[in-house]
């Protein structure tokens, strides 16, 4: 898994330009796919067919895009104007370093501008610098050269980093983007879980795009996959760190299960059936109630007339910056608890309630 993850962080994939991270997902599910197919937003849907047609269909969304930007102007001078894609915190943006993509394929290295530490004034040490104020330097003397170089107005712009480990054998990694190819790695692993036997249910995998911008990917798909259940696997927030004093959500104390975020009041049942399974199979698990956070689940659970629906949730500290980390840990924990849920599936009771009598038509 963690293979999958360091291969899947290294492509540069910002909302709405995620053909790299589809490429190496295509790669990965080939072998094991019964289905597959690319549609026109860029979504990746894998079907894994269960032994028996009438067997329940449970959908497992992750999304492939990342927090990023667009070249919004090429100065005269050279540098780069940015515009965001998704949520940030300007504070982290100074002085890093980022790929622009330009439409050829290829990547050229940049670094977001920041005035030198001998030349900065009181202002500057007590203000925060708005992301329109940023500039992108990637060596170019003029506007000139920067087209040269195959620069254009729009080019995704995403950090730069690789997977790397923190420590000395901690388990714990860090990396820009691990929201969410950490979830298309716990995908790709589930899925090699079917390898020899079918699933238990019918599994359709979705790798999604454009879920930091509105979840626009699911949406397009929402209006035409069918599924019994659907579940969204993406990252949440830790804060167990030293700005907070008692922690909702620890780092390597097991996958959440969501109860409720800004998208989402997830299914009774599925929150039930997540939470049993974790529990018949000793999987640590943490309750998640976050307000400052949405994943698929939020368009998935329209499907049709609209379908029981949750999340799982990887913790992830420092989100959205160019270091995230997570602990690997919950990463084995999310395919254990996954994998439970649909071997659970298939005699979970879906209503919303137990009625004595079934109301009328
Ligand atoms: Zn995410």
């Amino acid at each position: 898994m963690i293979n999958h993850l360091r291969t899947l962080v290294e492509a540069t994939g910002p909302s709405g330009s995620e053909e790299d991270v589809v490429q190496l997902v295509v790669n990965a599910v080939r072998p094991h796919a019964d289905t597959l197919d690319v549609d026109a937003f860029g979504n990746v849907v894998v079907v894994r067919r269960a032994a028996h047609d009438d067997a329940r269909r449970c959908i497992i969304s992750a999304h492939m895009d990342e927090v990023g930007f667009r070249v919004y102007k090429i100065g005269a001078d050279g540098f780069l104007r940015l515009e965001k894609l998704g949520g940030f915190d300007d504070r982290i943006l100074l002085a890093q370093r980022v790929w622009i993509r330009t439409d050829s394929g290829e990547r050229l290295l940049g670094i977001i501008g920041s005035k030198s530490a001998h030349l900065l004034g009181d202002n500057d040490r007590s203000s925060i610098v708005p992301y329109a104020h940023l500039y992108v330097d990637i060596g170019a003397r003029s506007r000139e050269e920067v087209i040269s170089m195959g620069v254009a107005i729009g080019d995704p712009v995403g950090f730069v980093g690789s997977l790397t480990e923190l420590g000395h054998q901690t388990g714990r990694y860090t990396a820009h983007a691990l929201d969410d190819r950490a979830g298309c790695a716990v995908l790709l692993t589930l899925l090699e879980r079917y390898e020899d036997t079918p699933p238990p249910v019918t599994l359709i995998l979705v790798f999604s795009v454009q879920e930091e911008i509105g979840l626009r990917g699911v949406q397009a798909l929402a209006r035409h996959l069918q599924s019994d259940v659907a579940l969204a696997l993406d990252m949440t927030a830790a804060d167990d760190t030293p700005e907070f004093s008692s922690p909702h959500l620890q780092l390597g104390a097991g996958p959440t299960i969501k109860i409720m975020d800004s998208s989402t009041q997830a299914h009774p049942a599925i929150r039930r059936g997540l939470l049993a399974a974790a529990e018949k199979r000793g999987v640590p698990v943490q309750r998640e109630v976050l307000k400052g956070i949405g994943t698929d689940a939020g368009a998935l659970q329209y499907l049709g007339q609209g379908v029981p629906t949750g999340a799982v949730s990887v913790v992830n500290r420092y989100t959205h910056s160019p270091v995230e980390v997570l602990d690997s840990r919950d990463l084995v924990g999310a395919v254990s608890l996954l994998e439970g849920f649909l071997q659970d599936l298939g005699n979970l009771e879906l209503g919303f309630t137990s009625l004595d009598e079934k109301p009328s038509a």
